[in-house]
């Protein structure tokens, strides 16, 4: 737990206490700061106070006697309009700030290195985390991913934070200039919160502040937003910038070619790994987070050959493309976390011989991106409310079995796997969905899929002795955009 010495003996508000909320409360206590904390939800408050958080209703004290209110990123700032709590702060003239805000005052001599992006920010974080870890670094993971900020261990002057910053985040995240920023892509998210897609830029865009050489600014440049940001930030040359991409040369650059990753940071494109030897990043959006995750780390100084057997190793994240088990020669992989077409597009279009289990709560009306990767599927299983919804948008383009639950899908999915002439079958859950109809949430949706996927009859291998499954066209894309180059 970190010691926010600074704010010892002043009174702090904490509004929202979910796991970040109670971790910061907790450690300001710890630290002899006077705690108000409060939630609008009383089940959060009465777990908070059984943790021992002390309450204090922010709706009804006086704010000038407050310094600080410490925010939790879900609560509106400023879009669709501030929260009534942010108001009665703003009035008082108390500043508000997020957890790690607090955790940048007070471990001042450490590293910071940000990861932010619409996608990929969990998968990268986790991804350079291990990276560090591994080759020896002093260093902790966390923010938007796993450990929240105060619950982290206080580094040495060597130690370096690694943190997922969400958007929110960074609108709360004052005065941390990031040795290494990563930025990984940019699309249409959160505009609500943030008034729209320039209100999103700007907020993403805060993790470059008061950067300057040699700190250094990892830029994704797949999306034609991070690539403009990317040629400006070069141009302006404030600080040393590193184009990455998972499909298209960066001349200068970090980038993946026919599964390859190559480091051209040093003009002589050499290749590091092939990325189609770990079932954790396949497909070619995480062979963007791989490049960022390998320009970040040859920044902070470790060496490309460690690096190397580190994204080898990387055991990837539970619920997100996860390989559970190969049974009779069928790769089953959990991607539960696809809650939306746009991301189980992503999965669907790194196998070759799927046979998909999709459906739960309906979320979009329609295929979307799916709809062009839909050759890689041999057979749909549909469950859930969407199921039927779903069946009407693959009529004709795919044969599907309206299957009800997620056990009978398993099933009749492994079943027709097994029979099928197929190079390279994998069970693929990937929803597109989210999963309140028949589980709590995505989590528990794709625990139950790895405990039917355990009780499967056949022999059970680990997949990551491999052979693995790969798609010829993972981490590389077929059509024009395989020949592009970044100019
Ligand atoms: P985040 O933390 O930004 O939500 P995750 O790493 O948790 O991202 O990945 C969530 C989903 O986003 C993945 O299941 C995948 O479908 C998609 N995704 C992951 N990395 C990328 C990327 N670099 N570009 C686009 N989509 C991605």
């Amino acid at each position: 737990m970190i010691d926010v010495f600074p704010f010892s003996g002043y009174p702090v508000a904490v509004f929202g206490l979910g796991q970040s909320g109670v971790a910061t409360s907790l450690a300001l206590v710890k630290s002899q700061a006077e705690v108000w904390a409060w939630d609008d939800n009383e089940g959060a408050r009465i777990r908070a106070a059984e943790e021992g958080v002390p309450l204090v209703n922010l709706y009804d004290c006086n704010w000038r006697d407050v310094t600080s209110l410490v925010l939790t990123p879900g609560v509106p700032l400023n879009y669709p309009e501030p929260h009534p709590l942010v108001k009665k702060a703003r009035e008082a003239k108390c500043e508000i700030i997020g957890d790690i805000e607090l955790l940048s005052r007070t471990q001042r001599w450490c590293s910071y290195i940000g990861v932010t992006g619409t996608n990929g920010k969990s998968t990268t974080t986790a991804l350079l985390g291990h990276i560090m870890q591994i080759a020896g670094r002093e260093a902790e993971v966390g923010g938007n991913l796993g450990i929240p900020a105060l619950s982290l261990e206080p580094l040495g002057p060597a130690g370096t934070y690694i943190l997922e910053m969400s958007s929110y985040q960074l609108d709360l995240t004052l005065s941390v200039t990031f040795d290494i920023a990563v930025f990984l892509n940019l699309s249409k998210d959160h505009l609500d919160r943030h008034g729209g897609m320039n209100g999103y830029v700007t907020a993403k865009r805060r993790i470059f502040k008061r950067q300057t050489k040699p700190r250094t600014a990892v830029i994704g440049v797949d999306d034609d937003l991070s690539c403009s940001i990317f040629d400006e930030m070069r141009e302006a040359n404030e600080q040393v910038v590193i184009g990455i991409s998972g499909h298209q040369v960066v001349p200068g650059g970090v980038y993946v070619r026919e599964g390859v990753l190559i480091d051209d940071t040093e003009n002589s494109a050499t290749p590091i790994c092939n990325l189609h030897e770990n079932p954790s990043l396949q497909g070619f959006h995480n062979g963007q987070n791989a490049a960022a995750a390998y320009a970040a780390a040859k920044t902070a100084g470790v060496a490309p050959h460690a690096i190397m057997a580190c994204i080898q190793s990387y055991p990837g994240l539970v619920h997100r493309q996860e390989p559970l088990a190969v049974v009779d020669g069928i790769t089953f992989v959990n991607d539960s976390k696809a809650t939306n077409v746009d991301s189980a597009a992503k999965a669907i279009a790194s196998y070759t011989d799927i046979f998909w289990i999709a459906g739960g709560t309906p979320k979009d009306t329609s295929l979307g991106a799916i709809e062009q990767e839909l050759c890689h599927v041999h057979h749909a299983y549909l469950i859930g409310d969407a199921a039927m919804a779903l069946s009407h948008s693959l009529a004709e383009t795919v044969p599907f079995t309206l299957a009800g639950d997620l056990e009978t899908a398993t099933h009749l999915a492994f079943a027709a796997a097994r029979e099928a002439v197929a190079e390279r079958p994998v069970v693929l859950l990937s929803p597109a969905c989210a999963s309140f109809d028949q589980f709590e949430n995505f989590e528990a949706r794709g625990d139950a899929f790895r405990k039917i996927v355990e009780k499967l009859p056949g022999t059970h291998t680990d997949p990551f002795e491999g052979p693995w499954m790969y798609s010829e066209t993972s981490n590389s894309r077929s059509g024009t955009e395989s020949g592009g180059e970044k100019k």
